[in-house]
């Protein structure tokens, strides 16, 4: 049976989305999604600033999330399946602010990004031609290793993040077998960890024209042993909701996988692949 979810979709309780829950909910209904993981965002070194982060009161903005996804399942319960989560950016760079964003809520889903390295602005703000592209990826990956031997998550959101930017802004095309070992570290860490790795269907439809990461590194994922898929449109509107993640499924089942999955309460439940 054709079971499609969507475990990264942002409401307008993220600085950057344009929807509310409901709207989501009712986008799900029309579109034929079975279940919804609400993934606000959660810069957890934000906390510290309270209402002064430039990205709105994370604490706030998070219990806001949680009450609208506990109200809204109500209202679509038997039809749209909506689950509590949260994109956790940058969860190894002040452990206890980390520690007062996961004690939120009882979250079904927690993914962990990278955003911006220690001391550096998101990569979304970068100027590439003014920076060591081969240093600033070098150290992204460093610290998404760190992110995945001691992080507190379930998957690893949008891996190649930066590459998003990269190649919509400048010609550079970074190759990434300069960077397998490092790579393969990471992989090695969310097996060890019984982690997810996230299929991020956004770069489908933009420059890169790819997921992240792209079916290669899903590919070598599968072979080195990962168990553990789940599939995001990181959808910041309604319209967006689930784009890419049927193409994000038949990748996993190419990629070797028979199953994806969704985290309820924090727990693995695999969806079998029906292609
Ligand atoms: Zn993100
Ligand atoms: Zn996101």
């Amino acid at each position: 049976m054709k079971i499609i979810c969507d475990t990264h979709v942002h409401s307008d309780n993220s600085f950057d989305g344009n929807s509310s829950v409901f709207e989501i909910c009712e986008a799900a209904l029309d579109k034929g999604i079975n279940t919804v993981i609400i993934t606000d965002h959660m810069e957890a070194p934000e906390i510290r600033l309270g209402d002064r982060s430039v990205y709105g009161n994370a604490v706030k903005s998070i219990t806001k999330s949680v009450a609208d996804v506990e109200e809204v399942s109500e209202k679509f319960k038997g039809k749209v399946k909506l689950l509590k989560g949260m994109e956790l950016g940058e969860p190894m760079h002040m452990p206890k602010m980390t520690g007062k964003a996961l004690a939120i809520a009882d979250f079904d889903f927690i993914l962990a990004s990278i955003h911006n390295l220690k001391d550096k602005e998101d990569f979304y703000y970068l100027d590439y031609n003014n920076e060591n592209v081969d240093d600033l990826l070098s150290k992204y990956f460093e610290e998404l290793l760190d992110t995945a031997l001691n992080a507190d998550f379930d998957s690893l959101a949008h891996l190649t993040y930066p590459l998003r930017y990269i190649y919509e802004r400048t010609d550079i095309r970074p190759d990434l077998d300069n960077y397998s070992e490092i790579i393969d570290e990471i992989f090695l860490a969310l097996i060890k960890r019984d982690k997810a790795l996230e299929i991020n269907t956004s770069g489908l439809f933009k420059e890169i024209k790819s997921t992240l990461p792209d079916i290669n590194m899903v590919r070598r994922f599968k072979e080195l042993g990962g168990k553990y898929v789940t599939i995001g449109s990181d959808a910041h509107n309604q319209k967006d909701l689930a784009k890419g993640v049927e193409q994000g499924i038949e990748l996993a089942k190419t990629c070797g996988f028979n199953y994806y999955t969704v985290f309820e309460k924090r727990t693995p439940k695999y969806i079998e692949i029906w292609y």
